[in-house]
């Protein structure tokens, strides 16, 4: 899974909203586009295939992305925030994704090996 995070302002130029916006590539090819602003719609791209986009009810917004992703939003917050972290052992800011067991994966640092964050997702085991 890819994480892309983005924000700006939408709206009049003269009464700007800010925004933000989460693109999630999924293992299967599938990206996804939550965006979060003035409203909420995602736009689920399916590989070749155009862009579908879901508008409606934030929280209805918010379910189906959850439901596709299998994440809620703000834990790929948190993935972020902790992929961003640096290695304790060199410094280094440069993390590669590894995936252990199932559920399990792990972001280990690209220049020493050592293990900068792992998590454990109950819910890819069920
Ligand atoms: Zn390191």
């Amino acid at each position: 899974m890819k994480l892309s995070f983005k924000t700006g302002s939408e709206g009049p130029a003269h009464d700007p909203y800010g925004y933000d916006e989460m693109t999630v590539t999924l293992n299967n090819g599938v990206v996804v586009l939550y965006h979060r602003g003035l409203g909420s719609w995602l736009e689920v791209t399916f590989p070749d295939c155009k862009p579908i986009r879901h508008d409606g009810h934030d929280s209805a917004i918010y379910h189906r992305f959850v439901s596709i992703v299998g994440y809620e939003p703000r834990d790929l917050e948190k993935f972020e925030a902790r992929r961003l972290s640096r290695c304790r052992q060199c410094g280094c800011r440069r993390t590669t994704s590894e995936s252990g067991y199932p559920g399990e994966s792990f972001e280990v640092c690209i220049k020493c090996g050592n293990v900068v964050s792992s998590d454990f997702n109950e819910a890819a085991i069920r």
